[in-house]
Formats: C-alpha cells, sequence, structure tokens
C-alpha cells in the first residue's frame, strides 16, 4: 500500500530532506500535503513537483498569492493560518505526519496529529519540550505512535531494540559541543551571529544551530529523550563527542552500552522514520572503518554552556516551566541575531523570564500557550 504523507514545514531543512528521501521511493510513498510559513517560492516549485492535494501557508497573505500563482494546477484546498496547518494535520486520508516545524508551532499541529492516531514522525522538538505530557498522554489515548526524526533520539530508539524498558539503566545522549567548545568563557563574550551560524558536522536552519552552539539544543533534546522514552531526567546524560559518529547511546543494567553509528547526516534518521518497523536498502553515504577514525568523548562545560543546566532545571520544575524555557529562548536567539544581546546573554535571559514565572503545574494546551506568550512579553521586554 502507498504511504500517503503529510510534511509539515517542507521547505526548511529536514522538510527539504524528507522530500529528498521520499524520492527514493516513488512507489512506496506519495505526498498528500504539504505546508510552509512563507517561503512561497520554493512550496510553488515543490508543489509543481510532488502535485500534493493540500497546501498550507501560515502567512495568509502569501496564501493569497500563491492560490493566484498556481491556478493552472490542480491543487484544490490552499489552507492558509494556523489553523490551515492544524487542518492539513488532521486530514483522514494521510498515513504519517512529518512535523518538520520550527519552535513554538509544531506544538497544536503535533497535537492534532496526535489526536487523529496517526504515525507522526517529529523532527521539532519544541512540541514535546513544551507539550511533553499532553502529546503523549493523547497519543497513547488515540493510538498515536510517535517516531523520531531528530538524529539522537533515532539512535536511542534504534538503540533501546537490544533490550526490554525496564532493562535500561540510562540514556546518554551525545553532542559536537558546537563551534564553541573550546572557547574561553571571555572568547565567548565576543561571538557574532556568523560564527556561531557555522556548525562543524551538521548543516541545519538558523534557530537551532544557535540553539547547538549554546547547547539549548542539547537540553531540549534532553527533556525530548525524556518524554519520548518515558524516562526521568536524572537518568538522561550528555556527554560531548566532538565526531558526531555515534548518535547516541543506550546503556542497560548490566552495564553493556549500545551505540548507533552512522555519517552525520539526516537522510538515515528521516528514512528509518519512515520505513520503521523496516530497514530498507539507502544509497547514503557511508562510515568507512579502513580509514583513521577517532571517537572522542568528554563531559560537557556546564559553567560555559549554562543553557544545558537551564534545561534540565526547567524539567525538574516540569508544569509550565519548560514552555517558558522555550519562548525565552526563541526570543533570546533572535535579539542575538540581530546583535542586540550578546552570546553569553542569552542564558542570562533565560534565567531571569524563568525566575520571573508564576508556575502552573498544569499542563493543559490553554495554561502551555498562556505561558509561551506570557514568556515571550517578558523576553522582549528585558534589557540586560
Ligand atoms: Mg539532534
Amino acid at each position: 500500500m502507498v504511504q500517503k504523507i503529510i510534511v509539515l514545514g517542507s521547505t526548511g531543512s529536514i522538510g527539504t530532506q524528507s522530500l529528498e528521501v521520499i524520492d527514493y521511493f516513488p512507489q512506496e510513498f506519495e505526498i498528500l500535503g504539504m505546508s510552509a510559513a512563507s517561503n512561497i517560492d520554493l512550496l510553488e516549485k515543490q508543489l509543481r513537483r510532488y502535485r500534493p492535494q493540500f497546501v498550507a501557508v501560515l502567512d495568509k497573505r502569501k496564501a493569497k498569492e500563491l492560490r493566484q500563482r498556481i491556478r493552472d494546477i490542480h491543487i484544490t484546498n490552499v489552507l492558509e493560518g494556523e489553523d490551515g496547518i492544524i487542518e492539513l494535520a488532521s486530514l483522514e486520508s494521510s498515513n504519517i505526519i512529518i512535523v518538520a516545524l520550527v519552535g513554538f508551532s509544531g506544538l497544536k499541529p503535533t497535537l492534532a496529529a496526535v489526536r487523529k492516531g496517526k504515525k507522526v514522525a517529529i523532527a521539532n522538538k519544541e512540541a514535546l519540550v513544551t507539550g511533553g505530557e499532553l502529546i503523549m498522554s493523547e497519543a497513547k489515548k488515540n493510538n498515536s505512535f510517535l517516531i523520531p526524526v531528530d538524529s539522537e533520539h533515532s539512535a536511542i530508539f534504534q538503540c533501546l531494540h537490544a533490550g526490554k524498558p525496564e532493562e535500561v539503566a540510562r540514556i546518554i545522549l551525545t553532542a559536537s559541543g558546537g563551534p564553541f567548545r573550546d572557547f574561553t568563557e571571555e572568547e565567548l563574550r565576543w561571538v557574532t551571529p556568523s560564527e556561531a551560524l557555522k556548525h562543524p558536522n551538521w548543516e541545519m536552519g538558523a534557530k537551532i544551530t544557535i540553539d547547538s552552539a549554546t547547547l539549548m539544543n542539547k537540553g531540549f533534546e534532553v527533556l525530548e529523550a525524556s518524554w519520548l522514552f518515558q524516562l526521568p531526567l536524572e537518568q538522561i546524560e550528555v556527554v560531548i563527542h566532538p565526531q558526531s559518529i555515534i548518535h547516541s547511546m543506550v546503556e542497560f543494567l548490566d552495564g553493556s552500552v549500545i551505540a548507533q553509528m552512522g555519517i552525520p547526516d539526516m537522510l538515515l534518521p528521516i528514512q528509518y522514520a519512515l520505513t520503521y518497523p523496516e530497514r530498507w536498502e539507502s544509497r547514503f553515504p557511508r562510515l568507512v572503518f579502513k580509514e583513521i577514525l577517532n571517537l572522542d568523548f568528554l563531559p560537557p562545560d556546564k559553567q560555559k554552556f549554562a543553557c544545558l543546566e537551564l534545561a534540565y532545571q526547567a524539567g525538574r520544575i516540569g508544569g509550565t516551566m519548560p514552555a517558558v524555557l522555550n519562548a525565552a529562548n526563541e526570543v533570546a536567539v533572535a535579539k542575538f541575531l540581530q546583535k542586540k544581546i550578546s552570546f553569553v546573554q542569552i542564558p542570562e535571559l533565560l534565567d531571569t523570564v524563568m525566575s520571573r514565572h508564576a508556575l502552573s503545574k498544569s499542563s493543559s494546551l490553554e495554561e502551555i500557550v498562556q505561558a509561551d506568550e506570557w514568556a515571550r512579553e517578558e523576553a522582549a521586554a528585558l534589557s540586560l
């Protein structure tokens, strides 16, 4: 049976790579729908190529423009706005939803897909960071299956097959350490957005590249792993592994450590998410063991990269705090890119906003959205 796929965020980094994977298997996969925030130039090209039945554009003005542009092709439904993307995520006729949206915008569509009992290939970690409890409980209730696309979580998911859930001792998430791994605290003060946007191993969008440089991305991955694999934070550890060859590891009760390895490339985890529970042959580049292959490991410097510890803190507090951390971080990253704050002020800003938050222990969608809005305003108004 052909699997009908919805790609939410088809013009982004994971979105375009998802289409690349789908291209390898035209007999097995079909694009039913795609969405973009505002890049309708690329979206139009994708529509002409894949001819999906449905499309959604977040920016309503751009949606109107797109309708004009594609009058000659037969796409009956150009949905618009946040509601349009949620509608796309809720379509009865789809089999797999790839959530490749950026930031908090991933939460509501993920929730909608989960409530429809779909297979959800999730690349957006902010949905689980902010609404993990809600998403996991709705997934259980509606028989939805969440499969990770993030390389670390795909690795963990693969390693977990080596034992039973109750046999897991801990998860070891690997981190490249980003471009500033070896910088001194003094050097970190002066790093520029363009330096932070150069990641040594991975090609990614701007938001996640900055998050990788601050280790906030790793912090979010800790929270994401805790929800996806239903493990307490104390059983999730982070280790710096500069080569990004081991994508993550699972240690079992007997001390055996299972690692998943590969070259740093998102195509493999994307393909595995789509083909699971099977593995299909791929033409992606492979590890070559005839060449010298060094694997180094070192502990993360929590002093220099305070964002990682802030994520653990927010996770331990729970309730709306992870949503506050995420929202403040989105604002802080934007401010850093606009050169309004320095690199080292990113964790300072997050810490201040978190300390001012009146916590709610509830994890309803309304409270999460409210906390998100509050934290954005607070972070925007804050001058350091
Ligand atoms: Mg990752």
